[in-house]
Protein backbone atom coordinates (compact mmCIF):
# COMPACT_ATOMS: atom_id res chain seq x y z
CA UNK A 1 0.00 0.00 0.00
CA UNK A 2 1.26 3.52 -1.12
CA UNK A 3 1.90 5.86 1.75
CA UNK A 4 0.32 9.42 1.48
CA UNK A 5 4.03 11.81 1.28
CA UNK A 6 1.58 15.01 3.56
CA UNK A 7 0.66 12.63 6.01
CA UNK A 8 2.81 9.52 6.04
CA UNK A 9 -0.76 7.19 6.31
CA UNK A 10 -1.66 4.04 3.58
CA UNK A 11 -3.37 5.54 0.66
CA UNK A 12 -6.15 3.21 -0.98
CA UNK A 13 -7.12 3.12 -4.23
CA UNK A 14 -10.41 5.00 -4.03
CA UNK A 15 -8.86 8.31 -1.98
CA UNK A 16 -5.90 8.04 -4.12
CA UNK A 17 -4.25 10.95 -6.68
CA UNK A 18 -1.20 10.33 -8.15
CA UNK A 19 0.70 13.13 -8.20
CA UNK A 20 4.73 13.76 -8.79
CA UNK A 21 5.49 9.98 -8.88
CA UNK A 22 3.51 9.36 -5.35
CA UNK A 23 0.01 8.18 -4.48
CA UNK A 24 -1.78 11.31 -2.27
CA UNK A 25 -4.70 11.23 -0.73
CA UNK A 26 -7.29 13.34 -2.28
CA UNK A 27 -7.48 15.24 0.60
CA UNK A 28 -4.34 15.62 1.68
CA UNK A 29 -3.51 17.24 -2.37
CA UNK A 30 -4.07 21.06 -1.39
CA UNK A 31 -3.23 24.35 -2.94
CA UNK A 32 -0.44 25.81 -1.33
CA UNK A 33 -2.24 29.11 -1.53
CA UNK A 34 -5.86 28.85 -1.06
CA UNK A 35 -5.75 25.48 0.71
CA UNK A 36 -8.64 24.11 -1.65
CA UNK A 37 -8.54 20.41 -1.71
CA UNK A 38 -7.17 19.98 -5.97
CA UNK A 39 -8.45 17.47 -8.49
CA UNK A 40 -6.00 16.05 -10.74
CA UNK A 41 -5.29 18.21 -13.94
CA UNK A 42 -6.66 21.40 -12.31
CA UNK A 43 -3.19 22.46 -10.44
CA UNK A 44 0.03 23.62 -11.27
CA UNK A 45 3.48 22.80 -9.43
CA UNK A 46 6.05 24.94 -8.35
CA UNK A 47 9.10 23.56 -6.11
CA UNK A 48 7.32 20.56 -5.60
CA UNK A 49 3.99 22.07 -3.63
CA UNK A 50 0.62 21.85 -6.07
CA UNK A 51 -1.39 25.04 -6.73
CA UNK A 52 -4.76 25.56 -8.60
CA UNK A 53 -4.08 26.39 -11.97
CA UNK A 54 -6.28 29.53 -11.88
CA UNK A 55 -6.13 31.60 -9.78
CA UNK A 56 -4.18 31.04 -7.54
CA UNK A 57 -0.61 29.80 -9.53
CA UNK A 58 -0.98 32.36 -12.35
CA UNK A 59 -1.26 34.84 -9.45
CA UNK A 60 1.56 33.99 -7.79
CA UNK A 61 4.07 32.57 -10.76
CA UNK A 62 2.01 33.43 -14.01
CA UNK A 63 3.47 37.05 -15.51
CA UNK A 64 1.35 39.14 -13.62
CA UNK A 65 3.02 37.39 -10.26
CA UNK A 66 5.57 38.74 -11.09
CA UNK A 67 7.12 42.31 -9.89
CA UNK A 68 5.15 42.30 -6.04
CA UNK A 69 8.36 41.48 -5.18
CA UNK A 70 8.96 39.02 -1.74
CA UNK A 71 7.88 35.48 -3.80
CA UNK A 72 9.43 33.51 -1.23
CA UNK A 73 7.79 35.25 1.45
CA UNK A 74 4.11 35.06 0.50
CA UNK A 75 3.76 31.68 -0.64
CA UNK A 76 3.60 29.45 2.14
CA UNK A 77 1.60 31.06 5.31
ZN1 LIG B 1 -2.62 11.91 3.24
ZN1 LIG C 1 -5.59 27.88 -4.70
Amino acid sequence: MPKCPKCVKEVYFAERVSYHGKDWHKSCLKCGKCNKTLTAGSFSEHSGQPYCTTPCYGALFGPKGYGHGGTESHAYS
